[in-house]
Formats: structure tokens, sequence, C-alpha cells
């Protein structure tokens, strides 16, 4: 077993709070400089750029989780990755079904633009990806793990955007496979409150959205190799596979 560096919530300038210089070239760059074993790709209810930065990342031997930070209608953000990019055309189309049609007004939210490895823009997401979807927290979770998906909701602790700010707790029966806190809050402090959750796997990360913050905050995985398949198992604490929070 080894100890990895991962970071599973990273947005790109596809997200429209996520800065231009978030390109899926430099986010690569930096997630290399920072040492980083394992990526998360989590733009707001899109997942239009991560197939890219795989194919990039892979040859600087970092793993990218492709996948969305999906707001449901609660305004709940969860963390949601997928193996194949099979799976995550599937998931994409979910996303598109349910996302509501309100323009998105680029000088007030910022651009969500899908862009290539020479940085050149291909498209520009015509719908608010800061919206949230048409779909409850139950709802995605059940769509995710029916696609063999990760289902992590994100900065738990947050007063704004997460499950405990929109519902008050977390439903114990809500199947999770990590709980995301936010890096100013340790995992003692955070129990203390929450004596619940205690069984729960947690993670931390970035939540990057500046090119400085890529890989500033990770968790430490024990896993034999860096792949999607050892994640999972380390997030379930399996066969000596195991998160270091
Ligand atoms: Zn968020
Ligand atoms: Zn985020």
């Amino acid at each position: 077993m080894k100890t990895f560096r991962v970071d599973l919530h990273t947005h790109t300038v596809l997200s429209p709070c996520g800065d231009l210089e978030m390109s899926p070239v430099n986010i690569v760059e930096k997630a290399k400089e920072r040492g980083i074993d394992v990526l998360g790709i989590s733009d707001h209810n899109s997942t239009l750029h991560a197939p890219l930065i795989k194919k990039l990342a892979a040859k600087e031997n970092i793993e990218i989780m492709m996948g969305a930070e999906v707001t449901t209608k609660e305004e709940v953000h969860c963390l949601c990755f997928f193996e194949t990019e099979e799976k995550l055309v599937v998931f994409q189309k979910y996303l598109d079904k349910h996302l509501p049609h309100i323009a998105n007004d680029s000088d007030k939210f910022g651009y969500q633009v899908v862009v290539n490895e020479e940085e050149e823009i291909l498209n520009e997401v015509e719908w608010l990806l800061i919206s949230g979807i048409n779909q409850s927290i139950d709802q995605l979770e059940k769509k995710v793990h029916e696609l063999d998906g990760l289902f992590i909701p994100a900065h738990v602790n947050k007063m704004q955007d997460s499950i405990i700010s929109q519902l008050g707790f977390i439903p114990i029966d809500l199947n999770v496979d990590a709980l995301e806190l936010t890096r100013h809050i340790s995992k003692e402090a955070f129990l203390k409150k929450n004596a619940y959750l205690k069984n729960k796997t947690f993670i931390k990360s970035s939540d990057a959205h500046c090119i400085d913050l890529v890989g500033e905050v990770y968790t430490e995985f024990i896993m034999k190799e860096a792949n999607f398949n050892e994640v999972k198992m380390a997030l379930r604490n399996q066969e000596g596979r195991k998160v270091n929070f």
C-alpha cells in the first residue's frame, strides 16, 4: 500500500465562478507541481471538461476522477464521480434534462466555456450552471449509484449550499460514499457537534476556483494504486485501503 494525495474538488473555466486561467492545461500543470496523485474535476452541473483533463493528466501520471458538483433542487451541492466516459455521458444527459433553462448572464456570473488543450474556446454553455437541477438529493443519489458512481455531499459544514445548511442534518439512510468538510474545520470539531456521523468517511478538498488553490488542500488515501476502484475501496475502508483523515 502507498499514500496518495487526493483532491476531489476542482472547478474549471467552465464553472461561471471559475477563473479564466482554470484551463485544462493549467490545472494539470498545477496539480503536478503540488504532487497531487488523484484530482477530481467537479464543475457546477457539468462534466464537459473532465475527459480532456483526464487525457492530459494521464501523461503526468495523475489520475482524474471525472464528475461534477451538482446542485440539487434543495440547493445542496454534491460531488458525483464516474469511472468511464460512457457513464459520464449518461450522467451529462441527466444533467441536461434537469437543468432549468435560465440563460447565463456572463457579466454577472462569469463565462461558462469549454476549451481545448490549446485554450481555444470550443463552445459556451448557454444555461446558467449554478442553478439547482430539478431533482432532489435522493433522486440524485439514486442516479449516481445506478451508474456505479461515487456520491459525496460537498462542504457539509458550510453555512450555505450544503446538506446541513439546507436540510438541517444528514439523513442517516442517505447512501453517501463520503462527506466532504471544508479546510476550515477539523473532523474532531465537526464530530463534536455531529456525533451521529462518526461512522462516515470524511475527506477534505481544495474546492479550487483559481489556479493557486488547485491541490492546495488534499486528503491522504492509502491504496495500492491511483484509480477509480481503489478510491472507492478506500472510501469504504475495504481490504486495507483507507482514508487518512
Ligand atoms: Zn459548492
Ligand atoms: Zn465547488
